[in-house]
This record gives C-alpha cells, structure tokens and sequence, in this order.
C-alpha cells in the first residue's frame, strides 16, 4: 500500500480523544484503528501483542548481528480541540496564493495567514475540507513507520536492528504513556514521529511543575473594616506582582523560562490560586520554585502572620539530562536526516513530551518531525513529500543501527 493511501485509511478512522474521561482509552473509538493496525502488522508479518489498553505494539527481527532493539513510536488520537470525525482529506498541487479548501462554504487556505506553505511550492499538499483537524498529528507519524517498515520487508539487502513499533492513545490528553510497560516493550532507544515541519528534532522539554496558592484573608464588615480587613483578593495581586512580568509564557521563547497563573477562585476570606512553573534549565528551574515561595514568605513577612501558603509540585523534567548520555540518539537523527537530503533543525520542545516519560522510565526517546503543520487546526496540513522524506529517515535510522 503506498503511504497516500496508508494515511487517508487512518485518518477515516474519527479517534478523538476526551480529557474528561476517566478511563483508558479515554474514547473507546481509539480503538477501532488500533484494531485495525494490529491486522495491518499482522499481514506484513510482524509479531503483534498489544497493552491492556489496546496500544499496538509489534517487532521486526534483525537481519544482522546488531544487539540493539530500536523502536519507533507514534499515537493514533487526535485533539479533542477540533472535531476529527468525517476528516475529508485532499491532495492539492501548491502554485502559490490562497488555496480554495470547500467552495460550498467558500473556506479558503490563507498564504498570508500560514507563510510556511510557500516552502511547498510545486508539492502536493494533503489539506482537510476546512471543516476538521486532518490528523497528521499524529497518523502521518503511524504511516511513516509503518511505510518504513513495508519498505524494509520489501527490501531484505537493507540491513537493520530488531526494530520495536508502539502505537499508542491518548497523547493529546497527556495521558499517552498511562499503560506503556517500558521493560515488558523490550526496547534499547526509541523515536517518536510526532513533531511538525520535516528536519524538526526536539530532545529537550520543559522542566515542569504546579504551584498552588492559598490566601487565607480576613472578612470585616467594609464600614468597620480600617486597620482590620485583610482583602485575599489585594494579597493576591501583591503576590502575583512579586513574580517577573517578563518570565510569562507571552514575554518568553526558546529557552526562556515562564510562571503562568492558569485560574484563581475565591473572594475576600479566602482565595485559592494555581499556577504552572516551566524552565528547560534545572537550576533555573529550581531557582523559580524557590522564589515562588519566597513571595509568599515576603507576604507573610509583612503582614505578620501566614496569610499565603505557596506550595509547589513536580509533574515532569527535561529529558535532554537523559538524552545527553545517550547522544548518539541525537548525532544519528541528524545524519539521517542529512543522507536524506533534509536540514536538520534542532528545537526544544516548550512543553512536555511521551518521550519525556518514556526516558525516564528508561526507554531515551527523543522526537522527529512528521512534516505536518498547523496540528489541532482546521488548517492542519502535510505535504506528500515531507511524508515520503520521513518513511526514508526512518529507514536510514535503522540502516545506521543495523551496525
Ligand atoms: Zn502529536
């Protein structure tokens, strides 16, 4: 099957999932293309088992003597921001200017508001209807290993590793390693196919953790209340204005740190506040958890008595400390994008990652692009040749392991 159809078969399947939903998967329609990837394995001859949950896994023998057992990762959900039901995927020859996408409802592509698609100029570009999200995030990632792979059996003379695939859900509701047993999986290192523009390689996130801020104020009575009223809602504002305007997650990039207030509840007597804390540097990173009590001590300070409780906790590291011990992760992705012809651009991912859990857990696993632009968008898009790149990157990665 070439990899156009591959992609339009899995993204027929609607595999939203739900934040909300309390089990795994979180949308039992997730498994309806897991199902359908064990067959798909199955009948190109893979070993097939699959998790609790229903994630997929499956291994390809080595055909040399290489000992390590390489293993390719991708997820089948797609957002739960825009629908990924009835996806109507097209493919459109690139001439530049706006794209018409669905004449019925007059929905046009717009070049000024996505520049990056002049890159593609002369391509084919995989586009939606404009109605739905496409779900190259993260379907072009499953049909690009799972082409690689067909691509390997068709082609025995290539030599490669044990090569391990694990097609998993729930990425996109921060539950996708939930189920993932990475000892019983078997696998040395691993990829995931889940970034965005082609060269894309990311193999450090956030150092991430939650803070949470309880203002215990005191109620008086607004006509009696000099001297006496301590208003949490004015604590809060003190407390918030102790922290640096210009480390917001809108006055910072790259590899800036940021303290983001994400919701407040309360009133006067008292006023819970949650924050999240983010910083690629673990020094820096620990520096902003102990300011951000050293506020609330400052507070208390001033008024004499406890009335901010600042409390911090973990939820995940940067896993470039991993990485970096297993660099060869990294030099190898490079040198395969580049014996494919691809630039390779090395990004740190602002946010958290599978593979984030995966390298802790003890499977290093930084990130490879997919091509894709635009995820979790009725603009999502995915050139074909971006996609055909991938399927050949993942093969020279295994070639460049098979020794
Ligand atoms: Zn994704």
């Amino acid at each position: 099957m070439n990899i156009i159809d591959r992609f339009f078969k899995y993204v027929s399947f609607d595999t939203q999932s739900d934040e909300d939903s309390l089990t795994l998967p979180s949308t039992a329609k997730q498994l309806a293309l897991l199902d359908y990837l064990q067959d798909e394995l199955k009948a190109l001859g893979l070993t097939v088992t699959r998790s609790k949950c229903g994630y997929v896994y499956a291994t390809l023998k080595a055909n040399t003597d290489s000992k390590v057992r390489l293993a390719f990762l991708a997820h089948v959900d797609t957002s739960p921001a825009v629908s990924g039901a009835s996806v109507k995927p097209q493919i459109i020859k690139y001439t530049g200017g706006d794209v018409l996408l669905n004449s019925a409802e007059k929905i046009y592509f717009s070049e000024k508001d996505f520049p990056e698609i002049k890159r593609y100029l002369g391509q084919d570009i995989i586009f939606t209807d404009g109605t739905t999200l496409l779900g190259a995030d993260d379907k072009a990632g499953v049909a690009e290993i799972v082409s690689a792979v067909e691509f390997l059996l068709d082609n025995p003379t290539i030599p490669h590793p044990e090569i391990k695939l694990a097609f998993t859900s729930d990425e996109e509701v921060g539950r996708g390693t939930e189920d993932f047993d990475v000892k019983a999986f078997g696998a040395d290192f691993a990829y995931t196919i889940d970034g965005g523009e082609l060269g894309e390689l990311n193999y450090e996130n956030f150092n991430a953790c939650s803070g949470n801020v309880v203002i215990k104020g005191i109620s008086v009575h607004p006509g009696d209340a000099y001297g006496k009223m301590i208003n949490a809602i004015d604590v809060f504002n003190e407390f918030h204005n102790m922290l640096p305007i210009d480390s917001r997650p809108n006055t910072t990039r790259d590899h800036e740190g940021f303290f983001m207030v994400e919701s407040i509840s309360g009133g006067i007597e008292e006023l819970t506040a949650k924050y999240i804390i983010r910083d690629h540097n673990s020094q820096k990173f620990a520096d902003k958890k102990a300011y951000f009590t050293k506020v609330a001590d400052k507070i208390n300070e001033k008024y004499g008595r406890t009335v901010v409780v600042a409390t911090v906790k973990d939820s995940y590291y940067n896993m470039k400390n991993i990485i970096e011990k297993h660099y060869h992760l990294v030099d190898n992705a490079i040198t395969a994008f580049k014996n494919c012809g691809v630039e390779p651009v090395i990004l740190p991912i602002r946010g958290g990652t599978d593979g984030s859990h995966l390298s802790f857990a003890g499977l290093p696993t930084p990130n490879l692009s997919t091509g894709g632009h635009n995820f979790h968008g009725r603009f999502e898009y995915i050139p074909v040749q971006s996609m055909q790149k991938m399927t050949e990157v993942i093969v020279e990665l295994a070639r460049i392991y098979s020794k």
